[in-house]
């Protein structure tokens, strides 16, 4: 007998993937989630700013915009029922001259006309008010309190884990390099010619979703990767804003920020600029440069001192700069989710409600599941409870007690709970439980880490990568043979 055909096909677990597969889990239908790294969100969605954008950087008449807006009021409730990190802290676009200023009454104007709610013209006074470590010479700002702050993977994580929750099968390692089309269905298949058949499939492979439509023989179009490279800082760093602050954003970016994370670090950052390899995430000293200039600009007391890491993303940008969310003109019951680039973060939960209906335009059925749990039972994490609280918690689970991760204060019990719901290598581990994201970048955690991996899978340590593929992490014994 075949295998089975599923109704909807998603491939690619980014933000755009995870946030589809959970609003089609509320459904009578057969979903798979196909994603080519080994756990979900380790493409574009791991590698951002975590903002939630607050609807006055683009025009009304693009879909950006639109699904934007939507997307920032969608986050109170998905946090409710998904209990990730979010707050909603608020966002200060500084202006430094009377020119710029009638920069921020466009971006204000935009943004009413966007129907965003809630902004405001700040003169120099205000501005120091809402940001008193802000540089002197800022003559104020556009405020948006709607905008926020979220942690991007364990948001990712928490759709899939949901979406998984409610029937989605998810099969990771699996990177889509053909396709069959048959009668009525789709078939997909892997580079160790694994197959999936699906009668719907959606095109969410960020970067390469242009390869994705080619090998449907669907529409050609061409995605380039602009770089952003962020600069973390030290949980101590006196930079830390109350709220996400922007400058002026120039044609093709935002321009570099400094950012208020939701576990209480700073980041600056991103650069923006073209790259011809797309999986470029390289850093480079003077980028660093560059950002960290800009950065102490708007806030003197960012210093160089405190930055303990970098990383970079790559935004998927397509000509014309707007999202290509459609169903494909040429291919039946394929949809392209294309071009998502910033505030793809933001849209994400916008994006699937827009799916979803595409889907039903293109002839899926979709009958209401009355099962369908909306929300993740709730998870602790050590460095947020009382002494008293965490006394109580030891005494119900005494891993609690033992600290992996000393910078970030991360306990055994929940490196437990992280590999007990699949993330198995180290940066799912990371980006589950931030153990290895503090001062001393996995310095003191990594091999006890690694060590509960081996206890808790039955596996040998030397199976374990950072990120799976051949990024091991131990490849021998110092002094003996193997
Ligand atoms: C530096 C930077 C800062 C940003 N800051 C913000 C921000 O603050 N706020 C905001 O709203 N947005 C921000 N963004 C944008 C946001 O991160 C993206 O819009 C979003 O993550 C895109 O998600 P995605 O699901 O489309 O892509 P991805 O996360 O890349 O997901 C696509 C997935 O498809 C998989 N895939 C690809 N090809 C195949 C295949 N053939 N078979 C199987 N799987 C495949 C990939 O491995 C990947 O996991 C930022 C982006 C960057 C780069």
């Amino acid at each position: 007998m075949g295998a089975k055909t599923h109704d909807v096909a998603i491939i690619g677990a980014g933000v755009c993937g995870t946030a589809i597969a959970r609003a089609l889990s509320a459904y009578h239908i057969k979903t798979i989630l196909i994603e080519k790294c080994v756990d979900v969100g380790f493409g574009v969605s791991k590698a951002n700013s975590g903002i939630i954008h607050g609807g006055f950087h683009h025009k009304a008449d693009t879909l950006k915009a639109k699904l934007e807006i939507m997307g920032n009021l969608m986050f109170e409730k998905l946090h409710y029922e998904l209990g990730f990190p979010f707050k909603r802290v608020g966002i200060l676009v500084v202006a430094f001259s009377e020119e710029e200023m009638s920069i921020v009454e466009y971006l204000y104007g935009q943004g009413i006309a966007n129907g965003v709610e809630g902004l405001e013209v700040c003169n120099a006074r205000r501005l120091r008010y809402l940001e008193p470590h802000i540089n002197p010479d800022a003559v104020g700002a556009l405020f948006a309190p709607s905008g926020g702050i979220i942690e991007p993977y364990r948001y990712v994580f928490a759709l899939a884990e949901c979406a998984a929750q409610n029937g989605v099968e998810l099969r990771t390692g699996f990177d889509v390099i053909a396709v069959e089309e048959k009668s009525g269905h789709y078939e997909l298949i892997s580079e160790n010619n694994q197959r999936v058949k699906a009668k719907y499939v959606v095109n969410a492979a960020g970067l390469h979703a242009d390869k994705v439509s080619r090998l449907f023989k669907a529409e050609r179009f061409s995605i380039h990767g602009r770089k952003g490279e962020e600069y973390l800082l030290d949980r101590n760093s006196e930079a830390f804003p109350n709220h996400v602050l922007f400058p002026l954003p120039s044609k093709n970016s935002k321009g570099i920020l400094v950012i208020p994370t939701v576990e209480g670090t700073t980041m600056i950052g991103p650069t923006a600029e073209m790259v011809e390899e797309k999986d470029d995430v390289s850093t480079t000293a003077e980028n660093l440069e560059k950002v960290f200039t800009q950065a102490k600009h708007m806030t003197p007391s960012v210093s160089r001192k405190d930055i303990i890491t970098s990383f970079a993303g790559t935004r998927p940008a397509l000509k014309g700069n707007d999202f290509y969310i459609d169903i494909s003109k040429k291919r039946p019951r394929f949809i392209q989710v294309a071009g998502v680039q910033s505030p793809g973060l933001t849209a994400s939960p916008a994006i699937a409600e827009y799916v979803k209906d595409l889907l039903k335009q293109a002839g899926l059925k979709l009958t209401e599941k009355d099962s369908f749990n909306p929300r993740l039972e709730k998870t602790v994490s050590v460095r947020k409870q009382s002494p008293e609280q965490a006394a109580q918690l030891i005494d119900t689970n005494p891993m609690f007690g033992s600290i992996v991760c000393r910078c970030e204060t991360v306990s055994e019990a929940e490196i437990v709970e992280a590999i007990r719901k699949g993330h198995t290598t180290l940066d799912g581990i990371k980006f589950y439980t931030r153990a290895g994201m503090g001062r001393c970048q996995g310095g003191f955690c990594t091999y006890k880490i690694l060590k509960i991996l081996a206890r808790e899978t039955g596996k040998d340590i030397r199976e374990f990568t950072k990120r799976g593929g051949g990024s091991f992490e131990i490849v021998g014994k110092i002094g003996k043979k193997d």
